[in-house]
């Protein structure tokens, strides 16, 4: 029939276009902020400090080497060291800023570290009317334990927590004292020195 072709063409390109409009999986976008897609694993947006156990400032993984203040592109990372009354210095900083207005989430700062100490953060919304103090991230508010980054980065921190486990027993093993002799078992005897003819 003649226009059957057509009819069928349209029919079909409105069923499309009511369809975007109407079938779930086919929306791309949500009603944000009371609708939220779920974050991916591999999110990031700003570093964080990584604590075990649930004192944030006892447990801080990070021991104050400025590895990372060093290798940070932008250079928005401000690390001083604990001293004791002495003046001896602690593995443990006093003071670590993040200027999240300056950090590019490049995240060197997680790869550089040798102690599994910063990670890569989700959170987003940082809005705030205050341009420099406002976004100036201060060790209290960087510090999140182990259980937050393995509800934000599961794999990732599973794969963190089995290498630092494994890491411990090697130098659980290093530190244990040699093996003793079976009981019984003789002593080997010295060598006879051999006479020069
Ligand atoms: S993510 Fe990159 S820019 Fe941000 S603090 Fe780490 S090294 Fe610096
Ligand atoms: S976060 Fe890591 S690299 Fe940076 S100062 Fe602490 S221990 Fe060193």
């Amino acid at each position: 029939m003649l226009g059957e072709g057509i009819i069928k063409g349209m029919a079909e390109t409105a069923r499309n276009f009511i369809g975007s409009y109407s079938e779930a999986e086919r929306l791309t976008t949500v009603q944000y902020p009371e609708e939220r897609e779920p974050i991916k694993e591999n999110n990031r947006s700003f570093p964080f400090l990584v604590h075990d156990g649930l004192d944030p400032e006892k447990g801080l993984r990070c021991v104050a080497c400025k590895i990372c203040e060093k290798e940070c592109p932008p250079q928005c990372i401000y690390i001083i060291l604990e001293r004791d009354e002495k003046g001896k210095p602690q593995k443990h900083p006093r003071v670590f800023d993040i200027d999240v207005s300056v950090c590019m989430s490049c995240q060197i700062c997680v790869e550089v570290c040798p102690f599994e100490a910063i990670k890569m953060d989700t959170v987003f919304e940082l809005s705030t009317v205050d341009r420099f103090e406002g976004l100036l991230l201060h060790k209290s508010d960087l510090s999140k334990s182990n259980t937050y980054f393995h509800k934000i980065h599961p794999d990732q921190a599973a794969a963190v927590d089995a290498s630092l486990a494994a890491e411990k027993a090697k130098e659980a093993a290093k530190a244990a004292p040699p093996p003793a002799a079976p009981a019984g078992a003789a002593s080997k005897p010295a060598p006879v020195p051999v006479a020069k003819a």
